[in-house]
């Protein structure tokens, strides 16, 4: 490492989808509020297509534009905006992203360099910390800038101490991944911002790959803040498998799958499924909580839920002190009548439907349209029916 950073504090700005780009805003924040304590400037690295790509891009994906993207940064207090413009490989990846960043960070030395923490964050910091031989804080909630040098402030053992850390070599530029929930935007109005544009030297070094095609995010990921019922699975469910379960409930119930962090990270599951400080935050009728212990950075995303159901094998679990009904039970046994009942129910109220039928089934008042009636007022979507009922969705009105 170099000693003789300047005190700029710099952003990686995510511009993958606006809820990504939404949390570099919250971290651009912290960032200027660190670096205007120590009279630094704050600037944001983003990485985007050429202008004739742009265009192409940003129709097609949800990919926030590099050009809005600039304008939104500077009007919420960076100073300067550098867009590493990554020519042919224009898909994000940490391999080429990682290099870049390193080369401009050997080149411009910037005091600390933040990413928000998700999972391609986290990637990024690490990679880029290690190219530039660096140290890098993981988690920060909170980050002070002291005589001595940086300080992080991480909760650690499942938020049950927070540890303060720093570098040991506070004189070279330090990387750390910070909780992008914890800090708000901040409008700078008339903030004058300067924008640079420098081009990848990396491009070539990965000439296998290829962007073989793009395609914006299905609407039905979308659906989890607004879902009626969310079966959220975690660690406990054991493996991707065990996961499949909370697929089928889901499906049986008409309702949205969610996740914990761990499910995330072994990748049973997309990151966009996480519920919590750092993921989403979800306001169901009825969630269920299976195999979660129950961590505060968890059920911080699930107090909205009317009514919670956990299930743990652990009496002690502390997710039974926030849920309105607690099972004491193996998931491996549970789950698979808890799915079959559910099941049945549904299959149940389709037969009183059908017994029910005193008039002539055509028209409004036919077997389809009952169906659909149904089907509507549970909110449940014509595949999930056909799933719970082991029909096809043609079937299903
Ligand atoms: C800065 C920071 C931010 C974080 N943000 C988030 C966040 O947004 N969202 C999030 O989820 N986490 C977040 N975490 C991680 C969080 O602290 C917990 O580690 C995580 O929520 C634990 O997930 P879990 O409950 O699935 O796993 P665990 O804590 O490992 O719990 C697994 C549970 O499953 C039970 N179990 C095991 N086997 C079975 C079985 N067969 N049947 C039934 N039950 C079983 C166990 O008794 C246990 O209670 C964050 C952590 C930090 C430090």
């Amino acid at each position: 490492m170099d000693d003789a950073t300047t005190k700029d504090i710099w952003v990686f700005g995510d511009l993958r989808n606006e809820r990504l780009f939404g949390f570099s805003l919250n971290v651009l924040a912290k960032a200027r509020e660190l670096s205007r304590s120590v009279g630094g400037k704050t600037a944001v690295v983003i990485f985007g297509p050429s202008d004739d790509e742009q265009e192409e891009i940003s129709t097609q994906s949800s990919h926030i534009p590099v050009r809005i993207a600039e304008k939104e940064y500077v009007a919420h207090g960076a100073d300067k905006v550098y867009v590493i413009e990554n020519g042919d490989v224009i898909m994000p990846g940490s391999e080429i992203y990682a290099r870049s960043l390193a080369d401009l960070v050997r080149e411009r030395l910037p005091m600390l360099v933040l990413f928000a923490l998700t999972d391609f964050g986290r990637e990024m910091a690490a990679m880029t910390a290690r190219i530039s031989n660096a140290g890098l804080i993981a988690d920060c909630v909170d980050l002070r800038i002291e005589e001595n040098g940086i300080k992080g402030v991480c909760p650690a053992w499942g938020g049950e101490i927070v540890a303060e850390i720093g570098f040991s070599d506070y004189h070279g530029t330090g990387f750390a991944t910070v909780q992008p929930n914890v800090f708000s935007p901040v409008e700078v109005p008339g903030q004058p911002g300067d924008i640079e544009r420098i081009q990848s030297k990396h491009v070539d070094e990965i000439r296998g790959l290829k962007l073989l095609d793009r395609s914006p995010e299905p609407a039905e990921r979308r659906m989890l803040e607004d879902a009626t019922v969310v079966v959220v699975g975690g660690a406990g469910l054991g493996s991707s498998d065990g996961f499949g379960m909370v697929r089928e409930l889901a499906g049986a119930l008409g309702g949205e799958v969610g996740a914990t962090r761990p499910p995330v990270l072994q990748h049973w599951v997309e990151e966009e499924r996480m519920i919590g400080q750092t993921g989403k935050t979800v306001k169901p009728d009825l969630l269920f909580s299976i195999g979660t212990s129950g961590a505060m950075q968890y059920t911080a995303g699930i107090m909205k839920s009317k009514t919670i159901v956990a299930i743990n094998r652990d009496p002690n679990a502390s997710i039974f002190e926030v849920a309105d009904l607690g099972i004491v039970a193996d998931a491996k046994t549970f789950m698979p009548l808890l799915t079959a009942r559910a099941k049945q129910t549904v299959m149940r109220k389709l037969a009183d439907v059908l017994t029910d039928d005193k008039v002539v089934q055509t028209g409004e008042d036919g077997f389809g349209a009952k169906i659909e009636k149904l089907r509507k007022g549970q909110g449940w979507s014509r595949e999930s029916l056909a799933e719970a009922t082991g029909q096809t969705p043609e079937f299903i009105a």
